[in-house]
């Protein structure tokens, strides 16, 4: 039996990601669910659902009980520094992104997150749904690859890749210089990662090969995902 959404966890409303929250659990259990019954995932992946989801959900609770404390405590004193402080804190270009990014924090370690004890990297975190190709910006990651597992590198993909891609039934996303993909992984320290169904990035690292292995063989139902 699992739980999701406000079953499973419930958030004082500050930062507005209750149901954001919700989404994500399940998003998180479905294509594991999809998988384990088709046979193609040992069942005990299952168990990933909580030691994911669990942590996250706190963080993100903490967050908005935090959030909640800084809007409304305080009584007088803190009404006149809300006043005067805020509006000069929005000026600080790193306190204004980190409060506009909408960024969640990376799921930590599980057997699908193959997240380095030190060095964490992309792995953990959510791949962007950013356009595949600046010149036509309505194309997006998610049209290629959502719901199934996705292999993204900035390499030139050589054949040997590519068979290895088809074989275990994922995307290929080639990353080209100038995409926001592409700068994502630069940025992450990578050169290729393989994301999850859910978005989630299983693994990342800079030899693509060797990172693809990484990649679950999952039967499926069609017999071709979508290609790049
Ligand atoms: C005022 C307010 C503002 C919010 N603002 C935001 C926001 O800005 N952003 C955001 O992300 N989240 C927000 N949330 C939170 C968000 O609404 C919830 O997190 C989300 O709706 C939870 O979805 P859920 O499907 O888990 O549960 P619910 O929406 O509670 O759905 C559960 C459903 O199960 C039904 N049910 C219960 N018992 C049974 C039963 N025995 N048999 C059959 N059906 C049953 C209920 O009738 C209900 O329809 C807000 C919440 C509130 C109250």
């Amino acid at each position: 039996m699992f739980l999701l959404g406000d079953a499973a966890h419930l958030t004082p409303p500050f930062i507005g990601q209750g149901l954001g929250a919700g989404l994500r659990d399940a998003a998180n259990l479905a294509w594991k669910l999809a998988a384990v019954l088709r046979g193609s995932l040992p069942e005990a992946v299952l168990d990933t659902y909580q030691s994911e989801r669990k942590a996250h959900a706190r963080a993100l609770i903490r967050t908005a009980n935090l959030v909640g404390s800084l809007m409304t405590q305080g009584g007088d004193l803190g009404n006149a520094l809300r006043r005067s402080l805020l509006p000069r804190l929005v000026l600080l270009p790193w306190l204004r992104d980190l409060a506009l990014s909408s960024k969640t924090p990376a799921l930590r370690r599980s057997t699908l997150v193959r997240r380095p004890w030190l060095r964490r990297g992309l792995a953990g975190s959510l791949c962007p749904n950013a356009p595949l190709d600046p010149a036509d910006p309505g194309h997006r990651f998610d049209d290629l690859a959502r719901g199934w597992f996705a292999l993204v590198t900035t390499e030139r993909p050589a054949e040997a890749l590519c068979a290895e891609v088809r074989r275990r039934g994922a995307v290929l996303v080639v990353a080209a210089p100038g995409t926001v993909l592409h700068r994502w992984l630069r940025g992450g320290g990578a050169r290729a990662a393989v994301v999850r169904p859910d978005g989630t990035v299983l693994r990342a690292g800079r030899d693509a090969l060797d990172v693809c292995l990484s990649l679950p063989a999952l039967r499926r139902r069609s017999a071709h995902p979508p290609t790049a």
